[in-house]
This record gives C-alpha cells, structure tokens and sequence, in this order.
C-alpha cells in the first residue's frame, strides 16, 4: 500500500480560512481564553443566538445543494468545516434526526416535490423529527415489523405501534417504517413514510428513566393519515430507503468524530492526575488502551475520507465503514467505565453544574440535569451505556462484518436452515 499524503488542496485551505475568520468574528468574547465558562442565563441566550447565526451563516447542513437552501460544499470543504468547528470547540446544530438522519435521505431518495417541501423546513428548523423504526419486537429484525399503512384515496392510514421513539414528545414529523405489502416477503412489503405527528390517532408516552428525564417514547398510531405523496423511494421500497438512513446513524464524520473522545480522555486524564490514580499500573495501562484506540479512530478516519475522495473499492477500507459503529461505541463504554473508576467514590456524587470539569458545549449529550444532576463526564458515561444499542446493536455489526465484509456463512435463522459446513 503506498503511502498517505495529508496535504489538503489549496482552495480547501482558502475555505478554511474563511470559517475561522468567520468563527473569531461570531463566537462570544473570551471564547477561546483559558478557563472560559458560559453558564445559566449566558448559555441559553448563547444557544439560541448561535443556531440564527448558523442559519445566516450557511452553515448547518452546508454540502446540501443550493437550490434545497445548502451552499453545495464539496467533501472536502465539509470536512474543513468540521475540523475548524471542532478546533474552536464551536457546537454545530445538533438536530440529528433533520440534520443528519431523513434529511441526506430525502436528498437521496426523495422526490423534487418532497426535496423542496422538506429540505428547506429541516434547514430553518421550521420542523423537528422523529424516527419511527423499532416496534416492541421487531428491533435488531427490523424486517419483521407490524405497523400497517393502507391507502384510502388520497392518503396512507397507519396503525400501529413504535417503540424507543427519541423526541417523539416534541416532533411535529415521524419517519417510519410501515407494511404496505403483507403478502410478499417481509423486507419486500415496506415503506418509508413522512407522517405529521400532530393530528388525533398518535398518541405519545413517555418512557421515563430513572434519573427522571423521558427521552424516549411508546408510539401508538390509530388510523394516522399521511398524504399519498408522502412515500419516500417509492411503495414497497423502504427496506433500502431505510438502511441509508442507517447508514448515516452509523457513519460519522470521518476525520473530526476522534476529537470528542479525544477531548473527554484529557479531562479524564487531568483527575487521574490530580487524584494520583495516574501512578496506578493497571489504570496506566488502560489509559494508554484508550489513547491508542483514540488514534486508530483518528487514522481510520482519514483513511475513509481519502477512499471517499479517490472513490477506492480498497476491501480494507470498506470494512471500516461496517466496524465503525461497534468500534467507537464499544470503546466509549470502556472509556466511560475508566472514567468511573478514576473518579472512585466520588464518581457517586451528583455535582451537576457545580462540577469543575469544563462543559464541553456541543460534545456531550446534556441529559436531565434537573432532576439527576449529573456533571459531563458522569453524563456521558450513562449515555454510552445505549451507544452500543441504538442504531445498530454491537452485535448486529459483528453480524454484518462477519457476513457481509468476511464472507461468513449466513447465521441460522428459524426460516433458514444452518449453511453446510464446508471443507477448506
Ligand atoms: C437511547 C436509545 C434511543 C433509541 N432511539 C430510537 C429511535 O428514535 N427510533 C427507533 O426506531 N429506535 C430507537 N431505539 C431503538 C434501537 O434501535 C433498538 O433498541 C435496537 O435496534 C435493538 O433492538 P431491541 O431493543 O429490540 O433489542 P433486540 O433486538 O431484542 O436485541 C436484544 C439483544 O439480543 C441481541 N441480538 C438480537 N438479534 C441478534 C442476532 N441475530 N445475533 C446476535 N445477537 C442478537 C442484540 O444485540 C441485543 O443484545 C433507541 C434505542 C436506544 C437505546
């Protein structure tokens, strides 16, 4: 394999020096001194400002085209844009499912109609969005799934229920996956539908946590309507429609998604220090796992963005993109748990925003500080425990690498007997 030229194009060092001169103009004073705190009132009104200055900027998702409301960004100007924001600590809007999840694949998938309906709506943040796969027992076989949609006239009907459904308390659309066709089979009969949440027949529940926050959602759909039009890659299409959007909720940004850990294995490092577990073997050596994992992330990472970019069939770096997902979650939940045990007793006590350690703005999912006031870091530990489950369990992965990338025989399933052992 030859070797890997780092260098950037000129125009995208052109580009990035706009963003930074875009971001030292835009972000608060003090921002990039050490020490700097935005709390309380001085966070909310910095949140609420930033999201209209990176509107008027351009900048939230900014590689869509500019007819939907995009600037067209290249590959590598999106990357630029990513390693500059990650550089200044600035958070990028962070509405996954509009942003990242049914927006790139309206893009993909969607009709014109649907492209200019939709896309500017996600841009502007006009609407929020929720994702309608799971279903009580249909989740790592997602294929098997029950909720229905049947066409009366101009609309879909659904009825059903979702289950594990993020924000549904607060979205006013739900991407979801229904059984148009019950007679073929089952990845076959499905589609991708766009269905407005607010109307009678939905009806939400929150699943409330223990620490008092109810993120997630039962779903249940009582004669829902949905326009005909309102179908994304067509009747009968959606198992494909829906792994791209997989495909994006597994994928990350290539060369920037390291910093992150990156960023929490400092702080981590900084109390094993203060508190003396640095001295300790054992935890050393764990900490230098977790640096180098670190690293592996950060290479990888250039190495899918350089295939992208030469669009190389390189067996290797496709197998990046199917261990990706197990990769970092796995190692998050480890690094969390070493955070834990660095912090000893007093990984126990509930700080919340009294604690020392910096706010990482825009890294770190904040969870219901109010009722279960955790700090960042206690925060992220509890976050990572889902991160190995959602979007794909770890398991699941290994099953794709093992079939799709190794060439595995198929895993025994009830309707498919196991493959016959072959001799080498
Ligand atoms: C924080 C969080 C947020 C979520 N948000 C959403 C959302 O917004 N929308 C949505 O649709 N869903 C959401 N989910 C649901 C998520 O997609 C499912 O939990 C996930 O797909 C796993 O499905 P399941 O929970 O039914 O587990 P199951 O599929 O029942 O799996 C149970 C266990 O068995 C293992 N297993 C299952 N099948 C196999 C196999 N063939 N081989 C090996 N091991 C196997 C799994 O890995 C797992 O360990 C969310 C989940 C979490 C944790």
């Amino acid at each position: 394999m030859g070797g890997m030229d780092l260098t950037y194009p000129p125009e995208a060092e052109t580009f990035r020096k706009e963003i930074r001169t875009w971001l030292e103009d835009n972000l608060p004073e003090g921002w990039f001194d050490d020490g700097f705190k935005l709390e309380g009132e001085d966070r909310k009104r910095f949140n609420d400002e930033w999201v209209v200055k990176l509107f008027e900027g351009g900048w939230i998702c900014a590689t869509w085209p500019e007819e939907y409301g995009g600037r067209g960004l290249s590959i590598i100007e999106s990357v630029v844009l990513n390693e500059e924001f990650a550089r200044a600590n600035a958070p990028m809007r962070a509405d996954f499912f509009g942003d990242t999840l049914v927006g790139p694949t309206i893009l993909q998938w969607g009709t014109e109609e649907q492209k200019k309906e939709f896309l500017p709506k996600i841009l502007s943040g006009a609407i929020s969005w929720c994702q309608g796969f799971s279903e009580p027992n249909s989740g790592s076989d997602l294929a098997s799934l029950k909720t229905r949609a049947e066409l009366d006239g101009d609309e879909w009907v659904i009825n059903g229920q979702k289950v594990w459904t993020t924000q549904a308390q607060s979205a006013d659309y739900i991407f979801l996956l229904a059984r148009t066709d019950p007679d073929v089979a089952k990845h076959a009969g499905i589609s991708y539908l766009l269905v407005p949440m607010q109307q009678d027949g939905v009806e939400v529940r929150p699943i409330v946590q223990p620490d008092g926050s109810g993120e997630f959602n039962e779903v249940f759909f009582d004669n829902v309507r949905a326009p005909k039009a309102n179908v994304v890659g067509g009747v009968n299409n959606g198992w494909k429609v829906a792994m791209t959007t997989l495909g994006f909720e597994r994928g990350s940004s290539a060369t920037t998604s390291y910093r992150r850990f990156e960023r929490e294995l400092d702080i981590t490092l900084d109390k094993a220090r203060q508190n003396g577990k640095a001295a300790e073997p054992v935890t050393r050596q764990r900490l230098s796992r977790a640096w180098t994992k670190v690293q592996i992330m950060r290479v990888n990472g250039w190495r899918s963005l350089s295939a992208m970019l030469h669009e190389t069939k390189d067996p290797g770096v496709l197998a990046l993109g199917a261990t990706n997902k197990m990769f970092w979650s796995e190692y998050h939940r480890d690094a969390m748990e070493l955070a834990m045990d660095i912090l000893g007793m007093d990984a126990q006590i509930l700080s919340g925003g009294d604690s020392d350690e910096p706010a990482m703005p825009g890294l770190v999912r904040r969870r219901a500080t109010r009722d279960y006031p955790v700090s960042p870091l206690q925060a992220s530990f509890f976050f990572s425990r889902s991160e190995t489950i959602w979007g794909g369990t770890a398991e699941i992965q290994r099953n794709i690498v093992g079939e799709r990338v190794l060439g595995l025989p198929k895993e025994p399933k009830p309707d498919r007997p196991p493959a016959e052992a072959t001799s080498a």
